[in-house]
């Protein structure tokens, strides 16, 4: 089954570990800004240096370079069983780049998934989050440990804490989130492909939740 798909939510929502799931189940090509963001900064290209200068501090990246990277990736030529674009559009001005990369073609959104999440909750989880270096699998220093503390069970990477995971950063993470990217929903919703989920179900009900709204 082909699907084009936007998943949507604050920070430390759930996206990723999401993500990891619906990709497994369905084959979609993974599309996170975040990632490309981050993987640039690693390689130290200059995209990734500029990047991380935004990143690090908790602003959005300029939408130029981020609509620049999207359009790229989406005509690489590989999205044969649809895509699951994470963490983009983040402001009204991508979502309508993003409408017009797409428009009439096999790439086309069909659906918006947007995972809620109250902010208390989402201090919790940034704050106690580390992702491990080597494969970016997340952890939590209380509710979700690895094994062995500071390394990854998965593939013995060392765990460490993104520089924008600390309070600080967050609530300009937040800021911008309520401001730039909140009214991304309504636009969607006016569209009719929104559909809003509580990410603090447990974890299957939510999966299966989200499995058959994609399958709808
Ligand atoms: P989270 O959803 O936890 O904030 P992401 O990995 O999606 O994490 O994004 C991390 C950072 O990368 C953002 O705070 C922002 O600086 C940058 N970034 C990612 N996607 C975008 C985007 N669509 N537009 C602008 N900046 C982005
Ligand atoms: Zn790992």
């Amino acid at each position: 089954m082909k699907k084009n798909i936007i998943l949507m939510g604050p920070p430390a929502a759930g996206k990723g570990t999401l993500a990891k799931k619906l990709l497994q189940k369905y084959g979609f090509v993974h599309i996170s800004t975040g990632d490309m963001f981050r993987d640039a900064a690693k390689e130290g290209t200059e995209l990734g240096l500029t990047a991380k200068e935004y990143i690090d501090r908790g602003d959005l990246v300029p939408d130029d370079i981020t609509i620049g990277v999207v359009n790229e990736r989406l005509h690489k030529g590989d999205l044969g069983n649809g895509y699951l674009l994470d963490g983009f559009p983040r402001t009204i001005h991508q979502a309508e780049a993003l409408a017009e990369m797409v428009k009439g073609s096999s790439s086309d959104i069909d659906v918006v998934i947007n995972l809620e999440c109250d902010e208390a909750e989402l201090v919790r989880r940034v704050t106690g989050r580390r992702i491990c270096r080597n494969c970016g699998a997340p952890y939590h220093i209380e509710t979700m440990k690895p094994k062995v503390e500071g390394v990854c069970d998965l593939c013995g990477g060392e765990l460490y804490q993104r520089a924008d995971d600390t309070e600080e950063a967050l609530k300009n993470r937040l800021k911008n989130y309520y401001t730039q990217t909140q009214p991304l929903l309504d636009y969607y919703d006016n569209l009719g492909l929104l559909k809003s989920f509580d990410s603090l179900k447990g974890s299957d009900e939510l999966f299966e939740e989200i499995c058959e709204f994609i399958n709808g």
